[in-house]
């Protein structure tokens, strides 16, 4: 039996990376600086899991931006826009990946950035590679051999990890019509048949692939491309002993097809799918070994070792000890790098948790118990885990009756509102008096250096709660004074009393705790520190009526309440794993339900709750979506239905796509959604009018993404677009999505235009 880690986090256990990349690109610190700190990194997640015992160590798992990226550049996939980098550097090959990361814009270029998207169901992005008709692919970067060198310096004959070259091409756009993809393995095979042979060279034992798309739909044509790239590959090298590594979902269907691929071993995600151990078991044949992916590489929780040791045992009753390897579920990108810089966490919480340092140690422990060690810290360690996993169950920082309760006797009633949107609308109209071509903004207004400043000194204590009160309600004043100023209708009141659109939410409700320094590589330098829902959530008191109530205290014009949903919350969160997502979903809709309820009842009649995030929950799988989709939706309308039919309740989506789950959409049947569009042109609008959506909708009319302030006339060109399908009755004027990332200079001039088109469409109509 042996152990093996898929990847480890790459960005430091102090972020060091981050601050190295963002020091080089500022010009702080000189390249060498840099690589000096990506060397450091590497040897200390090497030096990690070499006394942990691991077996296989990985190397090219580390990236200075994204492994994606990494490998367009090994193989050479660079759009010729960057060509002229190149000329330019004169040979240094960060500057020119940076580029393709970032865009380059000195020295008289301006080049953009590659596209980047969501890496599978996970909150990290990589940079999509770029596919031309007949492109020729060439071996362009030494980082893996380097890397390979580094770890054989450090002592260890590392297992290289690479993207399978299926999964490459499946993770790229086709940027010209009349070509497949996949027909660019025959190009690009020979650079991986010439990657393989200098790790060969290099003494490489074993290698990775990681081929992530096994455990996704497949077209016929992958699954031929499966079979013949890696038939190929085995014929080149019968000696190297050969991984593939699937993740994220379970094989399913193409279970078949992964164990016919000519390779030594297979991993699968037995925390996604445990269920497909049974039937993986009976299908391997005798010269494929089985990698158990038990440990979750996703989320934060112990190891239940009682739980994992049955499935390991399943295991070798069937295919012996010889056979198995024991790994985390996935790359471990995705956990935090250390729980033991936690200082400040409840210590029975932390208790419950392990980081990436401790998932490693966990991967071992479980080998050395399957394996009937007698190692008394081992057996020591095996005695805790089963305490914490048992006080996990009953603690009472948990479980929580009554919210249990709640979630049980919740009806169809709940997800309800009173009246049909038809009559709802006229209620509200009667009330809220709006005009034809309604202006709003999404809800946050610039947050300054200074508001940022008066939140960390607030913190630090330096500023009391009543001064920090006094320089937010003065700021939202103004901004509340201003909006009525320029004659936007629906007002808000600007969110500076919150640092993110989830932590301001999980820092009130209970159920949840936050870590001093659990961050996530989220793309490139960016990190995110997401919440921990640990326990049954619950509201103890209104979280946001006291800023609502007053913002709306200082106009005569309506003042927008502003939530974040269920589904948001959820998603952008670590989940516990002792219920359903669903259920957890569940309890966090009622709270914001109350919320709802509660913002009403001080006077608030329009209220927007967020939910960005619903389409990124989707599953991987197709066959899976409406399962999600269900509770998801429900979850929505939980949270909005608890108000009277005057009150209008909106919702707020960013850039997604809405053509396949426009009915699940409609079926959340906010009174109003505001949607990211401009940047498609208003052509999101498309699948709305399709529909024939019933209720009102805001087409962002610019991208608040951008300092460019937009002209009046653009905005009114996409107006009139939007009516071309969408009834002028039903549309509203507002910008793309929140303007916290903005400056107050180019957000009044955006605005005050934005205001003068509505005016001038109206007067159209
Ligand atoms: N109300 C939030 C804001 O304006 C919405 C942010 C979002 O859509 N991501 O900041
Ligand atoms: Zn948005």
């Amino acid at each position: 039996m042996q152990t093996h880690i898929l990847g480890y986090p790459r960005i430091g256990s102090k972020r060091e990376l981050k601050k190295a990349c963002e020091q080089y690109w500022s010009g702080k610190i000189v390249l060498e600086e840099l690589l000096n700190t990506g060397r450091n990194i590497c040897n200390q997640n090497w030096a990690i899991q070499k006394e942990a015992g691991i077996d296989l160590i990985p190397c090219n798992d580390f990236s200075y931006y994204d492994h994606v990226l990494d490998m367009s550049l090994i193989v050479g996939a660079i759009p010729a826009r960057y060509h002229e980098v190149i000329l330019k550097k004169n040979g240094s090959e960060l500057d020119l990946y940076f580029a393709m990361a970032r865009g380059y814009q000195k020295e008289g270029l301006d080049i953009t950035a590659m596209e980047m998207t969501k890496w599978f169901d996970t909150n990290y992005h990589y940079i999509v590679p770029e596919f031309y008709k007949n492109q020729q692919f060439k071996l362009t970067s030494n980082k893996i051999f380097n890397e390979f060198a580094g770890a054989k310096h450090a002592g260890i004959n590392a297992k290289p990890v690479i993207i399978g070259p299926v999964s490459y091409l499946l993770l790229g756009k086709e940027k010209e019509p009349g070509f497949d993809k996949l027909d660019l393995a025959q190009h690009l095979l020979p650079v991986y048949i010439e990657i393989l042979t200098k790790l060969q060279e290099q003494d490489a034992e074993w290698i990775q692939f990681d081929e992530p798309f096994l455990a996704l739909d497949l077209t016929e044509k992958a699954k031929e491309t499966y079979q013949w790239v890696y038939q190929e590959i085995r014929k080149q090298f019968p000696e190297l002993k050969l991984i593939i590594a699937t993740y994220f979902d379970g094989l399913k269907d193409n279970l078949s097809l992964a164990t016919v691929l000519p390779v030594d071993v297979l991993h699968v995600d037995l925390v996604r799918n445990p269920e497909q151990l049974e039937e993986i078991l009976h299908s391997v044949p005798d010269n494929l070994s089985l990698s158990l992916g038990i440990v979750d590489g996703r989320n934060i929780w112990k190891n239940d070792y009682k739980n994992s040791l049955n499935l390991i045992k399943k295991a070798i009753e069937n295919l012996g000890t010889e056979r198995i390897f024991i790994a985390p579920s996935c790359s471990l990108l995705h956990s935090p790098c250390d729980l033991s810089f936690e200082t400040h966490l409840n210590p029975e919480i932390k208790n419950w948790l392990a980081f990436a340092k401790q998932k490693v140690q966990e991967v071992v422990t479980l080998k050395e118990l399957a394996t009937g060690t007698k190692d008394e810290n081992i057996l020591i360690d095996s005695e805790e885990n089963r305490k914490a996993i048992t006080g996990r169950k009953t603690s009472s920082l948990i479980h929580n009756e009554t919210v249990k309760q709640r979630v049980n006797a919740i009806t169809e009633q709940d997800g309800q509102r009173k009246n049909s949107f038809r009559i709802r609308k006229e209620e509200q109209q009667k009330v809220l008096q709006l005009p034809l071509f309604p202006t709003t903004t999404i809800g946050s207004f610039p947050q300054t250096t200074e508001v940022r400043s008066w939140r960390a000194s607030f913190k630090k204590g330096e500023l009391t709660a009543k001064q920090y009160d006094i320089l937010l309600k003065e700021e939202t004043r103004r901004t509340i004074q201003w909006q009525e100023e320029i004659g936007i209708d629906v007002l808000v009141h600007g969110e500076f009393e919150r640092n993110d659109m989830v932590e301001y939410f999980g820092e009130q409700l209970k159920g949840f705790v936050f870590t001093k320094n659990g961050w996530v590589q989220s793309y490139g330098s960016r990190c995110v520190k997401p919440p921990i829902i640990f326990g049954d959530v619950f509201r103890p008191d209104p979280m946001t009526v006291y800023w609502s109530q007053y913002a709306q205290t200082q106009t005569k014009k309506w003042v927008k309440g502003m939530l974040t949903g269920p589904v948001t919350i959820l998603q952008w969160s670590f989940v516990r794993d002792d219920q359903p997502r669903s259920e957890t979903c569940k309890q966090i809709a009622l709270a914001i339900r109350d919320e709802v309820v509660d913002l009403e009842k001080a006077g608030i009649r329009i209220i927007q709750i967020d939910e960005p995030a619903i389409r990124e929950g989707l599953p991987l799988r197709k066959n899976d979506w409406q399962n999600y989709l269900k509770w998801a939706v429900e979850s929505f309308r939980i949270s909005a239905s608890g108000v009277e039919d005057a009150t209008q309740i909106h919702t707020h989506m960013c850039y997604s796509e809405f053509n396949d789950i426009i009915e699940n959409i409609a079926d959340m049947d906010a009174d109003v959604i505001t949607i990211e569009c401009s940047r498609s042109q208003m052509e999101l609008l498309n699948a709305f009018a399709d529909f024939k959506y019933p209720n009102e909708i805001g087409p962002g009319v610019y991208d608040i993404h951008s300092p460019r302030v937009p002209s009046k006339g653009e905005m009114i060109e996409l107006l009139r677009k939007a009516q071309n399908v969408i009834p002028a009755s039903q549309l509203w004027v507002n910008p793309d999505c929140g303007l916290k990332t903005r400056h107050w200079e180019e957000t009044e001039k955006a605005l005050i235009a934005m205001v003068a088109a509505a005016k001038e469409a109206s007067a159209e109509c």
